[in-house]
């Protein structure tokens, strides 16, 4: 048993198209599945929010034109889509999921309510948070911030392309340093840009912490749930 009893986890729609450029590889959601249901069978109890950057950005569509608010709902259908991806993949190996929408889509998946969402969790199913928040104008980062308090997780883990945060952007340049840990407010006023904002002062202000990691290496989800010290630590 790790150090953590409830968690949620952000995996961003980037990370589930692989190499392929768009869309959804379905090894990549089977590899994460089967990382997630290791880290249940050791009483781990998991939520997810997962993005929708594979399919579709309200923002990037928004700047060529379109009205925000219909781009935004676009997104948030994207993550449902990404949702039901996790979800078959998490099924497939033995894991019993239910993705609970935050826009009402009762045909294919439960409405999200709270309590309900907690009892899942409690009876050890893993819990998927669809269409983010449910509103335009947020992220799934600030879902991902919303959800965890609202169930009482214990931790978010964010896991990425890169292996933490650094001081500057390690893709372009090489000195980049990365950070060990750091406090939220140090995020907000360095701009490190880890999460939006929104996403970031809503974990500030309710103390909760986050964990920042590389997908990129298997096992890192298992690691990073089951309490074993991995990426970067930001302290709630
Ligand atoms: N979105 C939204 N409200 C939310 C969450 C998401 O409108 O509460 C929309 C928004 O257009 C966003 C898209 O869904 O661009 C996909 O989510 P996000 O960009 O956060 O996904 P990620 O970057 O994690 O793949």
């Amino acid at each position: 048993m790790g150090k953590y009893q409830r968690i949620l986890l952000k995996i961003s729609g980037e990370a589930l198209m692989g190499d392929l450029g768009y869309g959804i590889d379905p090894n990549v959601t089977t590899e994460i599945a089967k990382e997630i249901r290791e880290a249940v069978k050791s009483g781990v109890e998991v939520a997810i929010v997962v993005g929708g950057g594979n399919i579709f950005r309200g923002v990037a569509a928004s700047t060529k034109g379109m009205d925000r608010s219909t781009a935004d709902h676009m997104g948030m259908l994207a993550t449902m889509i990404n949702s039901l991806a996790m979800q078959d993949a998490l099924e497939k190996i033995g894991v019993f999921t239910r993705v609970l929408s935050a826009i009402e889509m009762k045909e294919i998946s439960e409405p999200y309510i709270r309590r309900r969402a907690v009892r899942h969790l409690e009876k050890g199913r893993v819990v998927i948070f669809g269409a983010g928040t449910g509103n335009p104008y947020f992220s799934t980062d600030t879902a991902a911030a919303l959800r965890a308090n609202e169930i009482n997780a214990e931790v978010i883990f964010k896991a990425t392309s890169v292996d933490g945060v650094y001081d500057c952007d390690p893709r372009t340049n090489p000195c980049a340093v990365r950070f060990e840990s750091l406090s939220h407010m140090e995020m907000l006023t360095r701009e490190l840009k880890v999460m939006d904002s929104t996403a970031a002062s809503l974990c500030m202000d309710n103390k909760i912490p986050l964990v920042v990691f590389s997908l990129k290496t298997p096992g890192n989800i298992y690691r990073a749930i089951t309490g074993e010290k991995i990426g970067t630590y930001i302290e709630g």
